[in-house]
């Protein structure tokens, strides 16, 4: 059995995730996709979203995938999130057969060798490096030399141009209240206006009652 871990903070999750883990799943033939909202990521300079907001995100993104399923593994483990405790915690669910591919941003795999155990970690798993087309396997090549050079076939790029939507870009949107339709699901964008989730302003703005809500969709 192959099953991809989807690792992000998903601050929120928008489509560029959506379709990786799609792209992920048809070209590496995985059984399914588990995404893991991180719980307290250990290098984010800015303030990350409670982590109860962002696995709902996450889960009412993924609910109309039946291969895709979100687990709280790394929320509900104490301390920051630590890729090597999501893998240690997944394989004693999954068991010693499961081969594990670990989905995430390139950007982020090209800091591997500031993370915990990096060596552990690529014979725990095959890692998926996802970045919009024009990143090279020759940048990861060159930042994580031998470690590279040693795991050659466990480190893979994958192309996807849908990542050309960030949350960051997400977040400001919000933030200046222009338009984030087309950018996430519905039911996403639907509960960041509810919740006033990115608005600086909400403490003063809302909601009293439903009526004061934009809709993210039709407004
Ligand atoms: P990040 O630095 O916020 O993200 C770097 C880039 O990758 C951003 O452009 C981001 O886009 C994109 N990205 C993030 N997750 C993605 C995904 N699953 N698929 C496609 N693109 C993705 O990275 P992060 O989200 O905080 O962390 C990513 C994963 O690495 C998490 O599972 C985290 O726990 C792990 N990590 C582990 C350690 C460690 O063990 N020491 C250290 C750092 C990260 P968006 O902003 O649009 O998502």
């Amino acid at each position: 059995m192959k099953v991809g871990i989807m690792g992000g903070t998903f601050d929120p999750i928008h489509y560029g995730h959506l379709v990786t883990a799609e792209a992920a799943r048809v070209e590496l033939q995985l059984d399914e996709v588990v995404f893991v909202p991180t719980g307290d990521p250990p290098h984010k300079s800015y303030a990350v979203t409670e982590a109860k907001h962002r696995y709902l995100m996450t889960v009412l993104a993924t609910l109309t995938n039946p291969y895709f399923s979100v687990s709280r593994v790394d929320m509900d483990r104490e301390g920051k999130t630590y890729t090597i405790d999501t893998l240690r915690d997944l394989r004693i669910s999954y068991g010693p057969e499961v081969e594990f591919y670990f989905i995430t941003g390139a950007d982020a795999i090209l800091e591997i060798l500031t993370w915990k155990n990096p060596e552990e970690l690529l014979s725990a798993c095959v890692f998926i490096a996802a970045s919009r087309p024009g990143h090279s396997l020759e940048r990861i090549q060159e930042v994580l030399g031998g470690l590279y050079t040693n795991n050659k076939d466990r480190i893979r790029l994958l192309q996807v141009p849908a990542l050309a939507i960030s949350s960051t870009d997400v977040r400001e949107r919000v933030a200046t209240r222009r338009p984030i339709r087309y950018l996430l699901p519905e039911t996403v964008a639907y509960y960041i206006a509810k919740t006033g989730l990115y608005r600086d302003d909400w403490h003063t703005s809302g909601p009293v009652g439903h009526t004061t809500v934009e809709d993210p969709v039709t407004d």
